[in-house]
């Protein structure tokens, strides 16, 4: 059992709670009662002390209570199993989710469980805990997730600066099952997402090992590339790569500064559409982009930009704005006549509007005429609480120009 403690609000900020926020930050709390351990089943109260809302203390952090349930009543620890099967039965039922074994399962604040992530690959379950409140019940998450799944394997990713953030001990390792009896490689997990066949490293690759918020704009590139020369910039193992080549692309152009994603993606495409022909390239993103607007000036007719987040705080903002609308004007400079370009924004301080208005700057800066003939962003599987708008990170437009 974790400990439980209340925490009392100061007086006059008990209307925080209204707008069922998640996140209760350390500003509004007067005082403790109880025992205030990492993680701790927290109640909090009212300065009149009424029950408003229940969830996890984080004593390390601003974000002081991850919030999981709004009511008088306590909705007992147990939530945890019952959050984690509905979220899992959604994605069973959702048809916008068909034709595809990796899926995100658990998407945090999204599904009533914040500082928790779990993706599933096939038969395999990869998760992480980025709250000291689901660190805390850690065993309790991989036998929810066993059950509610039925994989063969479960293996918890560490999150390092969340572990510092909040102050527990960083945690990597198989969570139930194993993957020698399963026969499966952790660094080579087999997936298919709608045909598109992927080898994932749920041990050394980013985030949970694949980036399945990509998903729908990778059906969309496979939908649009046919004979174009495509140019896949932020491509890691080459999702965009994969696509565009299944799709009929004449020819693909991959870049990224990861030489272990790099290394995945000859065999990815190789794996989907042996003849097209690929051109793998290390080299840092924003530079190949100049250097193509350069010397290659309209040689490609589809161009994928999907950076990494490059506005974590609201500070970043401005820099990040300027890096985008490079990255996108020499993009466009690179695109043939009614050539296309998919650009996008992993970051909930540079939105979709926001991205719409750098874009326009970028093409103003071309002096070419652009359209946008998509809006794009994360899939079925990463729901959002209404109420938690930082929730919704990924923005992406395809323009045409
Ligand atoms: N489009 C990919 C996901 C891209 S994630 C997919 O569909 O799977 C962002 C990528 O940018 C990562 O692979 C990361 O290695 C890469 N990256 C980060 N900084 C970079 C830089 N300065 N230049 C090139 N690539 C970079």
């Amino acid at each position: 059992m974790v400990a439980s403690v209340d925490v009392i609000l100061t007086a006059g900020r008990e209307r925080v709670l209204a707008r069922r926020h998640p996140w209760l930050l350390s500003g509004a709390v007067a005082r403790l009662e109880g025992e205030p351990a990492p993680g701790a089943w927290a109640c909090v109260r009212g300065a009149g002390g009424e029950a408003l809302a229940w969830g996890h203390y984080s004593p390390r952090s601003s974000l002081r209570v991850r919030l999981l349930h709004f009511g008088k009543e306590d909705p007992g620890e147990e939530l945890l199993e019952v959050r984690i099967e509905a979220a899992v039965a959604r994605r069973r039922a959702d048809p916008q989710l068909a034709g595809s074994d990796a899926v995100r399962l658990v998407n945090a604040e999204g599904d009533g469980l914040p500082g928790l992530v779990a993706d599933r690959y096939g038969d395999v379950v990869v998760w992480k805990a980025t709250s000291a409140g689901m660190d805390a019940r850690r065993p309790r998450i991989g036998a929810a997730l066993a059950r509610a799944t039925g994989a063969a394997v479960g293996y918890e990713r560490a999150d390092g600066a969340a572990a510092r953030r909040e102050g527990f001990a960083a945690n990597q390792g198989p969570t139930w099952g194993d993957f020698e009896d399963a026969g499966i490689d952790p660094h080579a997990v087999p997936v298919d997402e709608r045909g598109r066949r992927f080898a994932v490293d749920v041990v050394d690759g980013q985030k949970t090992g694949f980036y399945v918020d990509q998903r729908d704009a990778r059906d969309l590139v496979e939908r649009v590339a046919r004979g174009r020369r495509v140019l896949d910039v932020f491509c890691y193992t080459g999702g965009f790569a994969v696509a565009a080549a299944r799709g009929g692309a004449r020819s693909v152009r991959a870049v990224d500064a990861s030489e272990p994603a790099l290394a995945r993606v000859g065999p990815h495409v190789a794996a989907n559409a042996p003849d097209c022909p690929l051109e793998v390239v290390r080299a840092d993103g924003f530079r190949a982009l100049r250097d193509v607007a350069r010397s290659e000036a309209g040689a490609f007719d589809l161009v994928v930009l999907d950076p990494p987040p490059l506005a974590r705080h609201r500070g970043d903002v401005p820099r990040a704005s300027r890096a985008y609308k490079d990255a996108i004007l020499h993009g466009l400079r690179a695109l043939s006549r009614d050539g296309l370009l998919l650009a996008f924004a992993c970051s909930h301080h540079v939105g979709g509007d926001a991205l719409r208005r750098i874009a326009a700057g970028a093409a103003a800066d071309a002096g070419r005429g652009v359209r946008t003939l998509a809006r794009l962003a994360a899939p079925a599987d990463h729901p959002v609480d209404l109420a938690h708008p930082e929730g919704d990170y990924l923005a992406g437009w395809l323009l045409q120009a």
